[in-house]
């Protein structure tokens, strides 16, 4: 395997090693999760320019020696989303985004859907920072900015659920199959569960549950909205689907105010 390689990448993670260089974690589209050494990237004048940072959707050139790290050779600029970084909503969001593909989607299994989502969603915060930054008219009562940027945030988190194959069940109760009743939800079983099966699980609302659905099968451009209040339910639900079946633990999504 060892030799050139070259692959679109989102830069997840940048961090400085040694004197001048940089390792860094990216996401690519036919490789999953690789990290790489880009040396001499600190230096003024390094021939990368400022573009191995996080949220950088580039076309990279590796090469894959021996060891566990591969060397950039090269870097060219896709997208920088230059609104994004102006903007502190857009900024932590684009790192949540970041941190929930890296830790769910570690290794170098292939997954160019969650890449897709990745850049979709990358997207979507630097055009929304660059509306945020115009004289628009005021967002409609109950889609305050923290609303809806955590209802985005979660709409992300179940697609990514969806491409790990950790997609809550929606359609009937996790645990019996009843269609109707729906009233809790449980990590253990799965999904949404029924009044008969409801121990070990939470009340999960109708409109929790018409959330996940809708955001599962709408883009990430038309984000459902929902209340705080269902908001925190569909949050709680995804948690503990993670805790269950993938052990693991995400930076909570907190909707700020305003
Ligand atoms: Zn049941």
């Amino acid at each position: 395997m060892a030799g050139p390689v070259k692959t679109e990448a989102v830069v997840l993670r940048s961090m400085r090693y040694g004197e001048a260089d940089r390792i860094l974690h990216v996401y690519t589209p036919h490789r999953g999760r690789v990290s790489a050494i880009a040396k001499g990237v600190r230096r003024t004048r390094s021939r990368f320019g400022g573009r191995l940072e996080p949220f950088f959707r580039l076309r990279l050139e590796l090469h894959e020696g021996r060891g566990e790290l591969l060397t950039v050779t090269g870097a060219h600029t896709v997208d920088g989303h230059p609104r994004l970084r102006e903007d502190a909503r857009a900024l932590d969001s684009a790192a949540r985004a970041c941190d929930a593909v890296g830790r769910l989607f570690e290794t170098e299994e292939p997954h160019p859907g969650v890449f897709n989502l990745l850049c979709r969603k990358l997207a979507l915060l630097d055009a929304q920072a660059a509306d945020a930054g115009s004289d628009g008219p005021p967002p409609p009562e109950g889609r305050s900015p923290g609303v809806a940027t955590r209802a985005g945030g979660l709409q992300f988190r179940l697609k990514l659920l969806h491409a790990a194959g950790l997609a809550p069940q929606l359609g009937a109760c996790a645990h019996c199959g009843e269609p109707e009743h729906l009233v809790g939800f449980s990590g253990a079983a799965g999904g949404v569960v029924c009044g008969a099966c409801e121990a070990a699980s939470f009340p999960l609302g109708e409109d929790a549950h018409g959330f996940m659905v809708q955001a599962l099968a709408k883009a990430l451009a038309e984000a459902p909205s929902a209340s705080e209040q269902t908001l925190g339910q569909v949050e709680r639900a995804i948690s503990e689907t993670l805790e269950h079946h993938a052990h693991l633990r995400l930076r909570p999504l907190v909707g700020r105010a305003g």
